[in-house]
């Protein structure tokens, strides 16, 4: 169970500094904030933001999902 826990608090957390990174070389005109939703069970997960400019497509990846409890495919909604 603290293993889920861990996962779930560090892996966006660790994304969103990234991702402040990446904004800043890229400039802040194109990113949008997203939520990525578990394709399995619906739940949405995690919040990022995606830059429009590199990523005109509907974003996938493979995240994990405390619900499911494993990696699954995770899909952009509003
Ligand atoms: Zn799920």
């Amino acid at each position: 169970m603290r293993e889920i826990f861990a996962a779930y608090n560090s892996v966006p957390v660790r994304e969103a500094a990234w991702l402040k990174r990446q904004i800043k070389q890229g400039g802040a005109d194109m990113r949008v904030k997203v939520t990525l939703r578990c394709n399995e069970c619906k739940q949405r997960n995690y919040n990022t933001f995606k830059n429009k400019k590199n990523t005109p497509d509907r974003l996938e990846m493979s995240k994990y999902c405390p619900f499911c409890r494993k990696h699954t495919t995770h899909s952009e909604t509003k």
